[in-house]
């Protein structure tokens, strides 16, 4: 079994350093505090003193580390983990961080004989804890599957992204929309109680309705997006528009502030006036398709099976 090198036992390095130690992989340890490596020592890991010690004693080493100014620093920095990388060495950063950063450190390694993989993680500390995790991996895909069993060890949904600095993207673009979402969440749920109805059932009505479902991202996406295919309309932009108008109306009506809203109602009048009042209300992808200029194509992937994800029901979780 190949040696661990673990970097950062914070909220989420001890989850998953901790289930690749359950895993029986032999592992070495290094965090800036003492106390984060005693409970690693005590069932049998070695402490490193820098990280490049750490690379030294260690075949794959992974970082989880605050961000790209603490990546740069271990990966590449004095005493860091290049320092001490064998030829053949894997360096896997795990960490949120910048994907130009990852792919400016790759060639480095390179150099040395050794690889490295950027594999951003989402699920949190519950997650990391109880491997319930996604990794979102970019690199050679021979590296990946090299270690692909170290990282199940941790993860339950590793997903290979692409080259290096892939995982990262995909890790940023989650995130981002994931806060998007949550504004606009608040947004509703302010409307909502201001307007009269109870926080609680509102939230239900939202949670089992079409957006708890994300039936957009797992069915809508695959069967419109995917395809550039937006008619027949399944929900047609007039009635979105109408739909958000009225809800915006409301806001004013109540004094609620709605950026996300407002700015939502402004690009379905954009789309409308290109003559899309018919198409599915999925159509003003277009219009972010041709302001971002670039296309999100992938005709392949089957709708139906996607649904399938879909569950409004909590037994069918
Ligand atoms: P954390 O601050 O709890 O852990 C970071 C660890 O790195 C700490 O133990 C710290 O002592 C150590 N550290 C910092 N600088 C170091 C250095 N130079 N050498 C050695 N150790 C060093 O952070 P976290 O919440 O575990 O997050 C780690 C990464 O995972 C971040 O990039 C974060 O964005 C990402 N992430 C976090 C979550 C979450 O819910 N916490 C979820 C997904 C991804």
């Amino acid at each position: 079994m190949e040696t661990v090198g673990f970097i950062g036992l914070g909220n989420m390095g001890t989850g998953m350093a901790g289930n690749i130690q359950k895993a029986d992989y032999p592992m070495v340890v290094f965090d800036l505090r003492a106390a984060m490596m005693q409970p690693f020592l005590q069932n049998g890991a070695k402490q490193a003193s820098t990280p490049a010690e750490v690379a030294r004693l260690s075949d794959v080493v992974f970082t989880s580390l605050p961000g790209p100014k603490e990546v740069e620093a271990v990966a590449t920095g004095a005493g860091g983990v290049l320092e001490g990388i064998k030829p053949g060495g894997i360096y896997v950063d795990l960490s949120t961080s910048r994907p130009t950063l990852i792919r400016q450190i790759e060639p480095l390694f390179r150099q040395k004989g050794a690889h490295v993989l950027d594999a951003p993680v989402s699920g949190g500390k519950t997650g990391a804890a109880t491997r319930n995790l996604a990794v979102m991996v970019g690199g050679e895909r021979a590296i990946f599957d090299r270690i692909k069993p170290i990282l199940d060890a941790f993860g339950d949904k590793v997903f290979y992204a692409g080259s290096i600095g892939a995982g990262s993207v995909a890790k940023l673009v989650h995130n981002m929309i994931g806060h998007g979402i949550r504004q606009a969440i608040a947004e509703g749920l302010t409307l909502g109680v201001k307007a009269g109805v109870e926080a609680e059932a509102l939230w239900e009505c939202v949670r089992r309705g079409a957006v708890g479902r994300m039936s957009g991202l797992h069915e809508g996406i695959p069967r419109m997006v995917f395809r550039g295919q937006f008619e027949p309309a399944s929900f047609a932009l007039s009635l979105a528009r109408k739909d958000i108008l009225l809800a915006n109306e409301l806001g004013r009506e109540f004094q609620v502030p709605m950026p996300i809203a407002n700015l939502a109602e402004q690009i379905a009048i954009q789309g409308i006036n290109r003559g899309w009042g018919d198409h599915d209300s999925s159509v003003t992808f277009l219009l972010q398709e041709e302001a971002a200029g670039v296309q999100v194509r992938a005709p392949h992937v089957d709708a139906e099976r996607a649904a399938k994800f879909i569950s409004t029901h909590p037994d069918m979780a």
